[in-house]
């Protein structure tokens, strides 16, 4: 850090060219309410954006900490993605009317709503809100599948095209890449994870529903009765029984939820618990959505393996 000051300081003290940076065209500011959309964006924006999001990795997307410094990144974005289906109705609804953003209002071409082009699963038939129950409109962790991430790269790639023209040809071109990339490495995690087809797992929360379906997983029960639902003794003592029952060997737990409670678990049943994430930078070298299903699955191989 020195040395870099130094030099700066030397460098402008000569009158070496250390000045202002060449002027670039004025880049999208794109706001995503969290890293797993904003990693899309990214991939998608290239250098025609700057991408923030809201909530951090080690954040629960349902119940982000809503900041003053949320509204002024609302109220400059030109675009805004949320993953929609009421994942982020505790805490966005607010920010956004504080913002005073027409730019991002519903329905306009700055504002992607990702579930929009998703097939939801888990719809309630009934739903009664008094629950407490936070999956009203179907399960939104769907982008734990990637096939769903490409599905709503595409839609980060039609509003983009729509709020500058000018790049459109540059975020078509990205999309390629992306859907390329992904294609790629859903065949590398289809391989990792055929040798355990039909495990069967255990979640803290519902999260990893679409993730187990796409490759052949089978989610047995969870810690929480309920989304959003603290576990109970009753409740924990069932999924126990269940798990002892079905030989579930692994409980994913993320990075916000209470692992002791899945160590307890996991003390009476020899299962594992796993550290994983679905947010890009909640560990060490996942910045990017393909670094961290690298990681994931490389995680989920590990466990079900009975690596310690
Ligand atoms: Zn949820």
């Amino acid at each position: 850090m020195k040395t870099i000051t130094l030099l700066t300081f030397a460098a402008a003290a000569i009158g070496a060219p250390s000045g202002p940076k060449a002027p670039v065209a004025a880049r999208l500011s794109v706001v995503a309410t969290t890293p797993d959309l904003a990693s899309l964006a990214r991939a998608i924006g290239g250098d025609a954006v700057d991408v923030k999001a809201l909530a951090k990795p080690t954040e629960d997307s349902h119940f982000v900490d809503a900041k003053p410094s949320h509204i002024v990144t609302l109220n400059r974005a030109d675009v805004l993605i949320e993953g929609g289906a009421e994942l982020e109705l505790g805490w966005l609804p607010p920010l956004l009317e504080s913002a005073r953003n027409s730019k991002i209002a519903a329905g306009a071409p700055g504002r992607v709503v990702a579930s929009h082009g998703i097939t939801m699963k888990e719809v309630p038939v009934t739903f009664d809100r008094s629950k407490g129950d936070v999956h009203a409109l179907g399960n939104p962790h769907f982008l734990i599948d990637p096939l769903n991430a490409k599905i709503v790269a595409a839609d980060i790639a039609d509003h983009l095209s729509r709020v500058a023209p000018a790049s459109a040809s540059v975020f078509k071109a990205n999309l390629q890449a992306f859907n390329t990339a992904i294609d790629a490495k859903v065949a590398e995690w289809q391989k990792q994870l055929a040798p355990f087809e039909g495990a069967k797992i255990v979640t803290y929360h519902k999260d990893f529903g679409y993730l187990a379906e796409r490759f052949g997983l089978e989610v047995i029960e969870t810690l929480e009765p309920k989304p959003g639902i603290a576990p109970s003794p009753s409740h924990l003592a069932r999924v126990i029984a269940t798990m002892r029952a079905q030989n579930a060997k692994v409980i994913l737990v993320q990075p916000y939820q209470n692992r002791k409670t899945a160590e307890t678990v996991a003390r009476q049943t020899g299962a594992t618990v796993l550290d994983i994430a679905q947010q890009p930078g909640a560990f060490k070298g996942t910045d990017s959505y393909i670094e961290l299903m690298d990681h994931l699955v490389r995680t989920l191989v590990s466990g079900l393996q009975g690596d310690k």
